[in-house]
């Protein structure tokens, strides 16, 4: 499918619209990240007790073999956390899932931060995924039944031409 905007094919299937941090961070002051938090690219622990881990919440396109990814992060429970540090040791890990909530929001849905979610450990060095619980709310939903592809050059559409 042509871009609407600019009439080219772009490889948006290689692409994903990545967080770089939880939402609780990004909220701090430079001071108080150095002095209450640890981060890497996979983990951000805040004041030791509020874990996130980034993973890939997976929107399918419909009429493709195709999803687009949200490189998302989402909150876990300490208990959950642990569970999470356990199985990530796994070289294949059992298919466990583990609650967690959105730590992200995501712009092309309202009343997403905070969303519930199951996340599934992938093992290896890939990103855990991410499912959301409440197949009714819009993103669920968009889950459960995919996307257009144009849906998905509209999200794109600041990346895209980010250049111009
Ligand atoms: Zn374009």
């Amino acid at each position: 499918m042509k871009c609407p905007n600019c009439n080219e094919e772009h490889e948006w299937w290689e692409m994903e619209i990545g967080f770089e941090v939880p939402d609780p961070y990004l909220k701090l002051s430079k001071e108080e990240r150095s002095a209450r938090c640890q981060i890497n690219p996979d983990i951000c622990v805040i004041d030791g007790d509020r874990f996130f881990v980034r993973g890939v919440l997976q929107i399918p396109i419909r009429e493709t073999e195709r999803s687009f990814g949200w490189g998302v992060w989402a909150e876990l429970s300490p208990e959950c956390y642990r569970q999470y540090l356990k199985l990530e040791q796994i070289p294949e890990p059992p298919q466990e899932q583990i609650a967690c909530q959105l730590a992200s929001e995501v712009p092309s849905y309202s009343d997403s931060l905070g969303l519930k979610l199951n996340l599934w450990v992938l093992g290896g060095t890939q990103r855990p995924l991410f499912y959301v619980q409440d197949v009714e709310h819009a993103m669920g939903k968009d889950q459960q039944q995919g996307v257009s592809e144009i849906r998905v050059l509209t999200w794109l559409q600041p990346y895209l031409h980010a250049d111009q």
